[in-house]
């Protein structure tokens, strides 16, 4: 038994969270729960490069092996089970009890599952740990029949991954375009495009009504549209559902993730939420933003572990940034308010405006446009006017200013 900061998860906010508590000369004890099996390892991987024949299976650590114990960082291997906030205790799985002074969720998302019969069957598979990676690779060979259900990150990247590995790849998204949440029409266009250049088949307004099992397998997947797709495997692509478990029982306020202020902090001032699994709420509109990024994870940590160690005691704030890498395709996006009213495609970029300013941009291989546009947006949005002045490139007008931008 004893006190310090308690990190519940080992995901790269949870890593980052710990490093960062170190960086600042937090001194008191860290203790960073995982809950998987494999050392503390990079995410990314597991849809791209985890998934080809010709890369090691082996997961990308987070940090050197030494690192935990160099840094008095201790990484427990068991799940957290329960927060007793009356008493400041953690227990664990593995019957351990861990006194706090602050506990910090980190305990990230879950893949959605298949709401119909067989989505349990050994050949239906969703993809977020090296486990789920190493699951799938086998069955990503050329020729094997491989349906991907759900249009974003996921079945994208499988999509390009298991094209590469010669399947036959049919993709089923249930609303009419790609990525409807996540980026512009124009650029969801343009890679639809890119995915039929490289033979995947898309399906839009499908959505699975039914599983065909023989021999306690899957072999053909029904659509709502009466079409009958067969399958050697179904790679479930749906979105997350945020682990918010430990927050509800421990009378937590929750909301479709683990609600927390511009503090990033929890109902209870000694436990904070940050990554996958927080949502931050904005005090005056009421609006709540949850995201998944590695991003998101890095920056939240941070700013927790600066609050922890008193180095800050302003509200959280960070740009968000993001990429998907889709074969030869690299998508970047930045943006710094959701929505906009106004599309402008310039080359490989397209800008993203809301009521005259900038707000975001999305870039297909097109690097250097995506590096400009954070930094213009980190510091300010930029108005129409001004960027029509510049042709719309954002390059001239981050060429004016003088702050690098931060590299996460
Ligand atoms: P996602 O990006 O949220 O996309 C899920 C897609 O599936 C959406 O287009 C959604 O459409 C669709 N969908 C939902 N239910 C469906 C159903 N029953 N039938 C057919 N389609 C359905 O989620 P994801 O691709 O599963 O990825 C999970 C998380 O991992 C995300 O947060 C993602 O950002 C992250 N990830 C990130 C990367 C990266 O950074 N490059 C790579 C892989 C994964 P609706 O919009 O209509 O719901």
């Amino acid at each position: 038994v004893r006190d310090g900061v308690v990190i519940i998860g080992a995901g790269h906010a949870g890593v980052q969270a710990a490093d960062s508590l170190r960086e600042r000369g937090y001194a008191g004890p860290v203790t960073v729960v995982a809950g998987e099996s494999h050392p503390p390892y990079s995410r990314p991987p597991v849809s791209k490069q985890l998934l080809d024949h010709t890369v090691d299976p082996a997961p990308t650590p987070l940090r050197a092996p030494g690192f935990y114990r160099e840094r008095g960082i201790e990484l427990v291997r068991t799940r957290a089970e329960r927060i007793d906030r009356d008493a400041r205790l953690l227990h664990l799985a593995d019957g351990r009890v861990v006194r706090y002074d602050h506990v910090v969720l980190a305990t990230g998302a879950r893949a959605r599952t298949l709401p119909v019969p067989g989505a349990d069957l050994p050949n239906v598979l969703t993809l977020r740990t090296v486990d789920d990676a190493l699951a799938l690779r086998p069955h990503l060979v050329a020729g094997a029949r491989v349906v991907v259900v759900g249009g974003g990150f996921v079945g994208l990247e499988v999509a390009s991954a298991a094209r590469r590995q010669g399947a036959e790849v049919t993709l089923l998204e249930r609303g009419d375009r790609l990525l409807r949440r996540a980026v512009s029409a124009a650029t969801a266009d343009r890679i639809v495009e890119h995915h039929r250049g490289t033979g995947v088949r898309l399906g839009f307004g499908e959505e699975v009504a039914g599983l065909v099992e023989r021999g306690g397998r899957v072999v053909a997947v029904r659509t709502a549209t009466g079409d009958v797709l067969p399958a050697d495997v179904v790679v479930v692509g749906i979105g997350g559902t945020p682990e918010d478990r430990l927050a509800r029982t421990a009378r937590l306020p929750t909301r479709d993730g683990v609600v927390v202020d511009q503090w990033l902090t929890t109902g209870d001032p000694r436990i904070s939420a940050i990554g996958d699994c927080a949502v931050v709420r904005e005090p005056l509109t009421g609006t709540v933003t949850r995201l998944e990024s590695v991003q998101n994870a890095s920056d939240q940590a941070r700013y927790v572990a600066d609050l922890l160690s008193g180095a800050t005691s302003r509200p959280y704030r960070a740009l968000p940034w993001f990429w998907s890498d889709q074969g030869d395709l690299r998508l970047q996006m930045v943006l710094r308010t959701p929505g906009h009213d106004r599309e402008v495609a310039v080359g490989r970029s397209v800008l993203l405006f809301d009521g005259g300013l900038l707000t975001g941009v999305e870039s297909l291989n097109d690097p250097t446009t995506h590096m400009a546009a954070r930094r213009l947006l980190e510091h300010a949005a930029p108005t129409d006017t001004e960027l029509a002045s510049a042709d719309y490139d954002v390059r001239v007008l981050a060429k004016r200013l003088r702050r690098p931008v931060q590299v996460a």
